[in-house]
């Protein structure tokens, strides 16, 4: 086995699979993601995208992409486009295997009316409401339906005409006929058609029935000649179903197993969700970097390589629990440390004159492109008397352990020399601190001192003269509670929403930034990693702050709590 995949963690799936291929249950591993076109992908879909695609992948086998789209009234083709450009984002790849529910339509209606034949089906008169009431609950047995009896001719007769078009929405259902006082609800004759006279993304006006997910989910799979279906936990009380039907049929039986669905914390994954945050305008888009679907991430500048290795770092479960998001953060932070070259950008000015530097001097400060990286080389930053610094790197009263710039205190600027703090301009009507004067030390080029003295603290700079002036948009998590869904009564999510989620600040770069492509990756010294926005034009440069540099896992991690 090579050596990428020995790495990768075995887990319960992994156990069952492989009994399976040692029993001859099955000869070959053939799993799917079956996403339903009508949100975009998020983090979560990626959990099943990295373990669908991935199990394929270890075992030789094959991955379909299957869209799920038996709902016209919900499904888009849009979003089949953004599915399939996300998929391929993460680096996967369906080859020739793009499948469609709805390419099935033909197929399932005549096994439906091969379960009618047997007596397995039935059409229903009753209402939705009615059929709720007389589903029964989880203590009381349901109560059979009136229609329930027809005959097998009046089954056929009825369903062919629900299918020509002659009834009305909501006027008729096909259901399976199992067992009205089954323990498990899902088997209290569950619905398999229902009456909607819409236009489809794909059939058009082909069809005015259209089979629900529980009837259409299992036999796609079957079709598709699918080994292992796996799906998250809450289809588990719906396996029984997914076995009736294929054993009722009669076909290839692929064998289901759950796993616990990805819940992050500050997070919300529900596409119903997700949709109300860009409808109700809370987010700029389904790409806007705050979401957690896989265009706002890529947006925000996490690249597919680490997104892979959380989901493969958080593993595959068989109960729920919630993922703390300074994993997800974590995992870009070290694959950005490797890869995203080191500029240097001021986000809050504070301007500073060096009173001691010559008028129009103009030195390039040699600067380590990555320091974790050798091969990225060096580059050359203009340093000159009138610089910007970090607001906050400057404290006029210091507090304790404030080790940065404040009057009468020497500091290093990054590759630069060391400067003294001598005065300190403020603007006469406001009292706010506008510039400060500073002298520097012209034996120090390159940051160290030759008689061995010792600053506690370098900062970041930029030239005022040659600095490019940007757009930065910094972030915060959307929720402000770890659990967005947790809320007083009468109220729902969205009162947990981050008010400050974003903040846009005009800050100065390095001019090596002029060329910078929208999606190239960066780390700003000392303020985290950064990526350029769509946004940005020839005139206007715009960046999204990924993550700071504080990593709070790595954190949790040194002091043991977490692996
Ligand atoms: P809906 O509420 O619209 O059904 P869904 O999240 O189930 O939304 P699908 O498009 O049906 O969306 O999901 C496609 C696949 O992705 C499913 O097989 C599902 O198991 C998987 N999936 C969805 N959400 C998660 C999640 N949070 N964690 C892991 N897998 C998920
Ligand atoms: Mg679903």
């Amino acid at each position: 086995m090579a050596d990428s995949e020995s790495k990768k963690p075995r887990t319960f799936i992994h156990e069952i699979i492989d009994e399976d291929l040692k029993s001859g249950r099955f000869d070959r591993v053939h799993t799917r993601f079956p996403p339903e076109p009508n949100g975009y992908l998020h983090i979560g879909h990626a959990k099943a995208i990295v373990l669908n695609f991935g199990l394929a992948e270890e075992y030789g086998g094959k991955c379909n992409l299957r869209f799920d789209d038996t709902n016209p009234l919900t499904e888009d083709p849009h979003y089949v486009e953004s599915i399939r450009r996300d998929v391929r984002w993460l680096g996967y790849d369906w080859e020739d295997r793009e499948f469609y529910a709805s390419d099935y339509f033909e197929q399932l209606y005549e096994w439906a009316v091969q379960l009618i034949k047997a007596g397995k089906a039935y059409v229903d008169d009753l209402s939705a409401e009615e059929i709720r009431r007389y589903r029964g609950t989880l203590t009381e047995p349901g109560k059979e339906s009136p229609y329930r009896n027809r005959s097998v001719e009046e089954n056929l007769d009825l369903f062919e005409r629900m299918r020509k078009g002659e009834f009305p929405d909501g006027s008729k259902v096909l259901r399976a006929k199992i067992d009205m006082a089954s323990p498990n609800l899902n088997l209290r004759d569950p619905v398999m058609y229902r009456i909607i006279h819409a236009e489809h993304h794909r059939t058009g006006n082909k069809w005015c029935i259209y089979p629900t997910y529980d009837w259409a989910h299992g036999q796609s799979d079957s079709i598709e000649g699918i080994t292992h279906s796996i799906c998250t936990l809450e289809f588990e009380d719906h396996r029984p179903l997914y076995d009736w039907f294929l054993d009722a049929l009669g076909v290839h039986h692929p064998r289901q197993i759950e796993f616990a669905r990805l819940e992050l914390t500050y997070t919300v994954l529900s596409k119903r969700k997700l949709r109300r945050l860009v409808e109700e305008g809370y987010v700029r888009g389904w790409d806007d970097p705050r979401m957690p679907t896989l265009s706002g991430l890529r947006r925000r500048g996490y690249t597919p390589e680490a997104i892979r290795d959380f989901c493969e770092r958080i593993g595959v479960a068989k109960s729920n629990s919630v993922v703390d998001i300074a994993l997800l953060e974590h995992c870009v932070r070290q694959d950005l440390n490797k890869r995203a070259p080191r500029k240097m950008a001021v986000l809050r000015p504070l301007r500073v004159v060096i009173e001691n530097y010559p008028d129009d001097q103009v030195e390039y400060m040699d600067c380590i492109n990555n320091p974790e990286d050798l091969s990225q080389g060096t580059r050359k930053v203009p340093f000159s008397k009138v610089l910007y610094i970090e607001r906050d790197d400057f404290r006029e009263d210091p507090p304790k352990k404030f080790y940065r710039l404040a009057p009468g205190r020497e500091v290093r600027l990054r590759y630069a020399y060391f400067i003294k703090c001598v005065d300190v301009v403020k603007d006469p009507g406001t009292g706010e601190v506008v510039e400060l004067r500073c002298t520097y030390d012209p034996a120090t080029r390159g940051g160290d001192a030759p008689d061995g003295r010792k600053v506690k603290a370098t900062l970041h700079w930029v030239s005022a003269a040659h600095a490019l002036e940007a757009e930065v948009r910094l972030y915060d998590h959307l929720f402000t509670k770890p659990d967005p869904n947790e809320v007083e009564e009468g109220q729902d999510f969205t009162a947990n929403i981050n008010p400050d989620s974003l903040q846009v600040v005009t800050a100065y770069v390095e001019p090596s930034l002029a060329e910078a492509k929208p999606g190239e990756r960066f780390q700003f010294e000392r303020l985290g990693y950064f990526v350029v926005d769509p946004d940005s034009t020839d005139d206007k440069l715009v960046f999204n702050r990924t993550v700071t540099l504080k990593d709070t896992w790595a954190k949790l991690q040194k002091a043991g709590k977490v692996n």
